[in-house]
């Protein structure tokens, strides 16, 4: 790597949202498509030519969404090419183009003037709003305003998109920006840009899971970057650990050059256990899934050697691509999966919108607190007919491979009632149309509520497993948003208060006769291993990039050492002291695996 010595090293911390490293010289996006229009004032006669170039403009606009779309789904597959349907959507809303319209007899002006100025009190309003679903519609908003104003523009200019500029010929970068757009994202020159941060975003955008299916390390929330990069400066940046180093000094390269060759020997390494069962130093068997959200992310799954998938999440391609929600094509998507992971099956996730996935036609009316509202189960009993088509398109998967449900966000039991009696309902339909489904189909519990956690014990009796979804455990135990930066230093795994519940979820399900999972980050953390395998879980479900660390952590751990370390853990007061006691076992077991 080359060094930059004589500029002081700043360091930049945000969350990594795609994991890897790039060194790189800085090249910020570009926005100026977005820039105010000039003011034309015009009279009467040329109002209907400005209502005509809209129109123009619109249609051209289309169109080049349309090709992005036609590209991405030949590439990605159908559920990224769905992000642009969201676009199509906004280029299309009556509301803007019959107000643009307004604007233009009333004001006569120019449309440029006209459409700038609709667009950007729309996206003030949303930028006002705390949301971070509403957050990224605003960038919805403006990466297809921008087009429409370049398309006005530009009528015959070329049909590249009006998105951020990519670097330009001179060589690879590191894009910052204050936000990318999905279709930002998507458009990036991969063999230049070698990676992306931004000011703004959240693990959960889809402009991070984009970067993570094209492999782009990517850091995002990361606060002051205008200010502290320039362009051409070089940087490091780190998707692993979320940082960005500008003006890396020689040692900071090197240490990096270090660790990406150990990384490299460590991967190596790993490869040997593809083929493994996940064991204990002492014996001890676990189940060692992946959690996925599109079925692109399989091949990898395969290739980290996991064993079927833990937890599907089906919202994600449900509500990104509207064909897919028929009964059809849910029933192919869930076989593709079953299919995929044999010998090993597939638990999916019956549908979890809601919190921070509030799509708009579920969501007319913003709730004051959507993490504690509508979301997850609540919303599959409340709409039974979509609720009932999932579970029948689940059941006829089960007729293809090894198939689980797992119901999200159970927090009393009269919900796993009404969810089972519908699962029920949905079986005898299916004998009576004669599809053939797995009569004994696991049914599970997702235990990610406390009360649910401290109820265990009603759930154990009417299901087969119980998973524990540790992302909302920890944050409906400790009352800290998980998608709020501000209190991201108070959202704590091992807090004593979640340590305790899940110990607690445990021993109930065995003393249920019925296994237990945990599916959330906090099983893909080698660092907690020590805590989880202490409290005998049966299974862990984890990013597919995890798989293989975890298994080498695990084959280390022993699981009575485990369990003494979890009771030592019990008798703490503070999350410190029990990650204390982690990282002792952690450094002496599986040093390699640690930063
Ligand atoms: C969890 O809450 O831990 C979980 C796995 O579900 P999600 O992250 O989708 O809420
Ligand atoms: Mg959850």
């Amino acid at each position: 790597m080359q060094s930059t010595e004589k500029k002081t090293e700043i360091r930049l911390r945000g969350i990594g949202v795609s994991p890897g490293i790039s060194h790189a010289p800085i090249r910020f996006a570009g926005t100026d498509s977005f820039e105010e229009p000039e003011r034309r004032a015009l009279d009467g006669a040329q109002v209907d030519f400005e209502r005509e170039r809209l129109q123009r403009a619109v249609t051209r606009t289309r169109e080049q969404i349309r090709e992005m779309q036609r590209e991405i789904d030949g590439t990605l597959g159908a559920e990224h090419a769905g992000i642009f349907d969201a676009h199509l959507l906004v280029l299309e809303d009556s509301a803007v183009l019959e107000e643009v319209i307004r604007t233009l007899e009333k004001d006569r002006v120019n449309v440029e003037w006209a459409y700038w100025g609709v667009i950007n009190r729309y996206l003030e309003s949303l930028r006002k709003i705390p949301d971070p679903y509403l957050r990224e519609r605003a960038i919805d908003i403006e990466d297809v305003a921008r087009r429409v104003l370049k398309n006005l523009r530009h009528p015959d200019g070329d049909a590249a998109p009006a998105g951020f500029a990519a670097p330009g010929a001179s060589g690879p970068a590191i894009l910052a920006a204050h936000d990318l757009t999905p279709s930002d994202t998507v458009g990036l020159d991969r063999e230049r840009v070698l990676g992306f941060a931004t000011e703004a975003g959240s693990p959960t955008s889809h402009t991070a899971i984009i970067a993570r299916s094209l492999n782009i390390p990517a850091v995002v929330a990361l606060h002051g970057l205008h200010e502290r990069m320039h362009p051409g400066d070089m940087a490091l940046l780190d998707g692993y650990h979320g940082l960005v180093i500008v003006n890396p000094s020689p040692e900071t390269l090197e240490h990096y050059q270090q660790l990406l060759l150990r990384e490299g020997e460590l991967l190596r390494e790993l490869e040997l256990l593809r083929d493994r069962e996940t064991v204990t130093a002492d014996g001890r068997r676990v189940v060692l899934s992946a959690n996925i959200e599109f079925v692109e992310e399989l091949p990898q799954v395969r290739q980290q050697g996991a064993e079927g998938v833990g937890l599907y999440r089906t919202e994600f391609f449900y509500l990104n691509e509207a064909e897919l929600r028929a009964e059809d094509r849910q029933a192919d998507n869930y076989t593709a999966v079953a299919k995929a992971v044999r010998p090993h099956g597939v638990i999916i996730r019956t549908l979890d919108i809601g919190g921070d996935k509030l799509w708009p036609e579920y969501f007319e009316e913003r709730e004051p607190n959507p993490f504690l509202g509508w979301r997850g189960i609540r919303v599959s009993i409340a709409r039974p007919e979509i609720f009932k088509t999932q579970l029948r398109a689940i059941l006829r998967a089960s007729a293809n491979g090894k198939v689980g449900v797992m119901f999200p966000f159970l927090s009393c039991i009269e919900e796993l009632r009404a969810a089972k009696r519908l699962l029920d309902e949905v079986k005898s339909e299916l004998e009576s149309d004669g599809l053939p489904f797995d009569p004994n189909l696991e049914v599970g519990a997702m235990i990610e509520i406390p009360s649910a956690a401290l109820m265990a014990h009603t759930y154990a009796k009417e299901v087969d497993f119980f998973s524990i979804g540790t992302n909302d455990l920890i944050q409906y135990t400790t009352a800290v948003d998980r998608v709020n930066e501000r209190v991201a230093d108070l959202y704590q795994p091992a807090h004593p208060a979640v340590i305790r519940l899940i110990r607690d979820v445990v021993v109930t399900a065995h003393d249920h006769g019925i296994w237990a999972g945990v599916c959330g980050e906090m099983g893909g953390d080698v660092m907690l291993s020590p805590l989880l395998i202490g409290a005998g879980v049966d299974e862990l479900s984890v990013g597919a990039a995890q798989i293989l660390r975890i298994r080498r952590a695990i084959s280390r751990l022993d699981s009575a050492e485990c369990r003494d370390l979890l009771d030592a853990a019990l008798q703490c007061g503070e999350t410190a002291e029990i990650l204390g006691l982690c990282r002792e076992i952690a450094e002496a077991k599986y040093p390699e695996l640690i930063d």
